[in-house]
């Protein structure tokens, strides 16, 4: 049995003050819940000190959206993984579509990253999926095998208790379209295959796989309803505290 993540992914939103007035709001709405879910905010690397503030003590846990490969040196702008650990992070998402889109990330440089974040001790969520002409060529199980591939040739099964993989096609990321849970569940299986390939059954069938993409109250149902769906990795619908909350009950 697969504990479900439910992550929420608030990019480049919520400066350290409204980012803890959000958090607490996160942390009334599950008072007194036995969530048997895993629960994660990432916030901007600046607001991740506030939301650990809020969330210490309670089973909500907080992680970052980037980091960068090395430990410190001349990198201006970058944050390394022993700074996220000094801060209480317990993941990091890496190779999320934007990040691949305008900062020009490659598949080499995602490995690299998830490398650096499961040698230092924090989980890996890692982001994968097709671009809307992939799907409509029919060619959307090639990119993502090759994008989770590439990452699974530096990473051993060793890492598997923290590794965890986001399906997040392109074209459902912010724009009001969701895959479907057909499309979902599809790619997802498809995707534990290329883990069982790698790492053996037993292994990939531990291993979460979340959906991504417009997830909101009204759609997580049936898409965290399917076999191989095993949470969410949630923006929009992330900044809201009721929403979010909303979508946890929906898990539970
Ligand atoms: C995301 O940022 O990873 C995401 C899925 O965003 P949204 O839920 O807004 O589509």
């Amino acid at each position: 049995m697969r504990t479900l993540l439910i992550a929420g992914n608030w990019k480049m939103n919520a400066g350290p003050t409204e980012a803890k007035e959000l958090a607490d709001g996160m942390v009334a709405a599950r008072q007194g819940k036995d969530d048997s879910s895993d629960i994660l905010i990432c916030p901007p690397f600046i607001s991740i000190p506030a939301v650990a503030e809020s969330f210490s003590g309670s089973h909500l846990k907080v992680g970052a959206q980037n980091v960068h490969t090395e430990d410190n040196g001349a990198f201006t702008g970058e944050t390394s993984t022993s700074m996220l650990n000094d801060t209480g992070c317990e993941y990091v998402i890496v190779g999320h579509s934007e990040r691949r889109e305008y900062f020009h990330e490659d598949d080499a440089l995602i490995a690299q990253k998830a490398k650096k974040v499961l040698t230092d001790d924090l989980k890996v969520i890692v982001c994968v999926g097709e671009k809307l002409e992939d799907r409509k060529s029919g060619n959307h199980e090639n990119i993502v095998r090759t994008q989770v591939k590439a990452v699974l040739d530096h990473v051993d099964a060793n890492n598997a208790d923290n590794f965890v993989i986001a399906y997040e096609p392109v074209w459902a990321i912010g724009t009001g379209e969701t895959a479907t849970p057909e499309q979902a569940q599809e790619m997802h299986q498809f995707i534990r295959s290329l883990l069982a390939d790698a790492w053996g059954e037993d292994e990939a069938e531990k291993i979460r796989i979340l959906y991504g993409g417009s997830m909101k109250p009204a759609n997580a149902e049936e898409l965290l309803s399917q076999t191989d769906v095993d949470g969410g990795l949630i923006g929009g619908a992330s900044l809201k505290a009721e929403s979010f909350s909303d979508i946890i009950d929906i898990a539970e």
